[in-house]
């Protein structure tokens, strides 16, 4: 219930379901056709406020008004780049917590990468995200408004959404499939489960729970290096969960799910990056269904950590490509604007400090 209320305390109505939502309207002596209407103009129609809802009464909009609170996000920052046309957006929360989201265009649709926690605790050593830890999860409709609020400012469909700003979705599980299950709503803005792609760093209890939700959307584990010891170098969480737990995991996911499997890895030079490793990797990775996401690490000030020279990410793809594993090297999106997960967030907090 905590999840469903807002700072001071009160029910938070974009947090709740369809089915919650007729039970709290027609508690207040509501039609359930009224729920309908409230719902669409919350998950479909981007209402701001309640006096948004120009077609309920003036009575009903002051009683929701006294009743519930209506997530909007403040939008205090956006960055547009030069590159590739991708925005970068920073959104204010009711507590003052700040967070960040992107919104790329592709030729198949507009994406937006969402976060899922102000801050993170998982502690990637390459990650900005977590530099200063986790302030708090977020609630479903903070994460459905950062879609809502972009769509609204683009004045374009988003069509993909992809779990990978900041935070670790997989720590904040109730929140992140409620807010699965709101925005594939049909009578939300109804993007397909196949459009929506959660990235992990490998909770293994939360990912074999997430595959039994009837739920198939993409799951992508961060995985970034090919055994347990490079690992624990880059990502604490493998202290945790080792490989032998992760990837049959995975495997479940998939068996369940039918949906093919995205293994994400960031390239460090010297760290990940040699042709033993590729060699590794396809051997770990076959028969898994899997494709294979090289991103070059994306160096952030705090840490010092180098990208891998050109060549070694050509021949580190090679050697995955030669033993049969899908491969693409991701192309970088919004480099001029703060690329890296969280590097946007951060420095606007150290500027308000
Ligand atoms: N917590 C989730 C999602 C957040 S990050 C997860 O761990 O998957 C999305 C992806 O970007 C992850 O694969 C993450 O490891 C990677 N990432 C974060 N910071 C990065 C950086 N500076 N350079 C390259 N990849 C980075």
């Amino acid at each position: 219930m905590l999840d469903r209320l807002d700072c001071a305390g009160r029910p938070d109505i974009k947090s709740f379901t369809f089915e919650e939502l007729e039970e709290e309207i027609t508690a207040l002596g509501e039609k359930s056709f009224r729920a309908k209407q409230i719902f669409a103009w919350l998950h479909a129609r981007g209402a701001e406020s309640f006096d948004g809802m120009t077609d309920l009464s003036a009575g009903l909009r002051q009683r929701l008004k006294d009743s519930f609170a209506l997530t909007a996000l403040k939008t205090v920052g956006e960055r547009v780049s030069a590159v590739d046309g991708t925005r970068k957006y920073l959104f204010c929360l009711e507590d003052g917590n700040v967070i960040e989201s992107v919104w790329m265009k592709y030729h198949h649709g507009n994406s937006v990468c969402i976060s899922s926690q102000a801050g993170c605790r998982m502690g990637c050593r390459f990650c900005a995200s977590t530099l200063d830890g986790l302030a708090r999860n977020l609630r479903a409709s903070e994460m459905l408004d950062q879609i809502y609020r972009i769509q609204a400012m683009t004045g374009e469909r988003v069509s993909n959404v992809v779990i990978m700003g900041s935070g670790e979705p997989l720590d904040n599980y109730d929140n992140v499939v409620r807010f699965l299950r709101l925005i594939s709503h049909e009578k939300g803005l109804n993007i397909s489960a196949r459009n929506l792609t959660l990235s992990t760093c490998g909770l293994v209890p939360q990912i074999r729970r997430l595959a039994g939700e009837g739920l198939p959307i993409t799951l992508a584990l961060s995985l970034h290096a090919p055994d347990d010891e490079t690992r624990k170098k880059l990502m604490p969480i493998a202290n945790s969960y080792p490989l032998d737990e992760v990837i049959p995991a995975c495997r479940f996911y998939y068996e369940q799910t039918g949906r093919r499997l995205t293994f994400e890895y960031s390239l460090v030079r010297g760290v990940n990056d040699s042709l033993s490793q590729a060699q590794d990797l396809a051997r770990l990775l076959k028969g898994l269904h899997g494709h294979v996401n090289l991103i070059p690490v994306n160096p952030i000030k705090e840490r010092d950590f180098v990208q891998s020279r050109q060549e070694a990410i050509r021949d580190f793809k090679n050697v995955l490509e030669k033993n049969g594993i899908n491969v693409t090297i991701r192309r970088e999106m919004g480099r001029d604007i703060g690329g890296a997960c969280g590097q946007l967030r951060k420095s606007y907090m150290e500027g308000a400090r």
